[in-house]
């Protein structure tokens, strides 16, 4: 029994169109949910990352723990109320940041003690106090504490890794206290290795969560492993409960791993990107520093509908980033986002019409046409 309600209305092929009711408002899936790791998207109001479609936000365990610590958001209400964002919130366990942040770190069979990379102070997680800290936060889905496996990996060390993962996702369990429209996710480790990644699933399957995560990809292995991974493993995960790919992606991984049934995701790269100038349209990426938008009157992208391409010209976003402006960050950062929910609503809109092969050929077209030529005498 699951306290979170998933229910998948459409299905084309794999792929999965669904919503999944939570205690903070519904998720429609499949989802993109923007990072927000230290309880702010960065360079976003809340309800400007509302505005470009987000159901739903992720905050980091590590983070917060760290500053401002989970006790006082607990103090101040929770985390929806301290960073004025109502929806649901899904916060990591803290196990990915602690490898891949935190100095001095020792792994043991009970957690990991480590160094802040803010303070250097000490630190402890456990798989209980990472639900616990998860609980103070008030998250409306909790990870499991899990070890992400490095990569490259051989398949003994992935065995080792995957097995103390599966022993902590027990303890995960064990310490959640379930409660209506709240959820717990297991984390499917195993890295690359199909017999793994089964014993993985199995064994949190046996323990039973309101979703299913997989870990230990977008780690470096490329997309062709990591959809190799996706089409041996997510036959296997439980038809009726949410699938969620950590860490992923662009957009092109995101559209394939929705083809093969993913339901939801979680990435840095667009409002990370959206920092460094570099913008996601329907004619694949664009550098706003590149000298050819210093003339050019046009939008960024003619078809999008966030502020940045209404509003403003590519030159004008260019002067910004040359400039280093704080305005062309967020403007750049609201563009990455709302692309991305187009292509989430457009993915869940294909799948309901049962016409989701066409919508990813016209895609893959569209991308592979390129930005817009650049105004004649301009140099590249
Ligand atoms: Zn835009």
């Amino acid at each position: 029994m699951s306290t979170l309600n998933f229910a998948i209305s459409h299905r084309d092929g794999a792929a999965r169109r669904g919503v999944l009711q939570t205690a903070h408002g519904a998720i429609n899936t499949p989802a993109f949910m923007p990072v927000g790791t230290a309880a702010t998207v960065k360079a976003m109001r809340p309800e400007d990352v509302r505005e470009t479609g987000a159901d739903i936000v992720l905050a980091n365990t590590y983070h917060l723990m760290l500053r401002p610590g989970a006790e006082r958001v607990a103090r101040l209400g929770g985390l929806h109320k301290f960073m004025n964002w109502e929806r649901p919130i899904l916060t990591d366990s803290g196990g990915y940041q602690v490898m891949s942040l935190s100095k001095l770190r020792k792994l043991d069979e009970s957690g990991v003690t480590f160094r802040s990379h803010i303070d250097g102070s000490e630190h402890r997680l456990t798989p209980e106090r990472s639900i616990e800290i998860q609980h103070l936060l008030d998250a409306t889905i909790t990870m499991a504490f899990d070890e992400c496996t490095a990569w490259p990996v051989s398949e003994a060390d992935a065995a080792k890794s995957m097995r103390l993962s599966m022993r902590w996702a027990q303890r995960s369990r064990e310490a959640f206290k379930q409660r209506g429209g709240y959820g717990l996710f297991g984390i499917v480790q195993g890295s690359v290795f199909p017999a793994l990644r089964a014993e993985s699933i199995a064994a949190l399957t046996n323990i039973d969560f309101d979703g299913y995560a997989i870990g230990g990809l977008a780690v470096g292995e490329g997309q062709e492993l990591m959809f190799g991974t996706l089409d041996t493993t997510m036959p296997q995960m439980p038809a009726d409960r949410p699938r969620y790919l950590m860490g992923v992606g662009k957009p092109a991984d995101i559209v394939g791993a929705v083809l093969r049934g993913v339901d939801m995701f979680d990435c840095v790269l667009p409002t990370r990107s959206g920092r460094t100038a570099q913008a996601f349209t329907r004619r694949g990426t664009v550098n706003l520093r590149n000298a050819r938008h210093q003339d050019d009157q046009r939008p960024l992208d003619e078809a999008c509908r966030c502020p940045a391409c209404r509003q403003y010209s590519r030159a004008y976003l260019h002067h910004l980033t040359r400039s280093e402006e704080v305005l062309g960050l967020m403007l750049l950062t609201g563009h990455n986002l709302t692309y991305y929910q187009d292509l989430m609503a457009g993915l869940r809109g294909a799948i309901e019409a049962g016409n989701l092969a066409a919508f990813v050929a016209a895609f893959e077209q569209q991308q592979a046409q390129g930005d817009i030529a650049a105004l004649a005498g301009t140099e590249e």
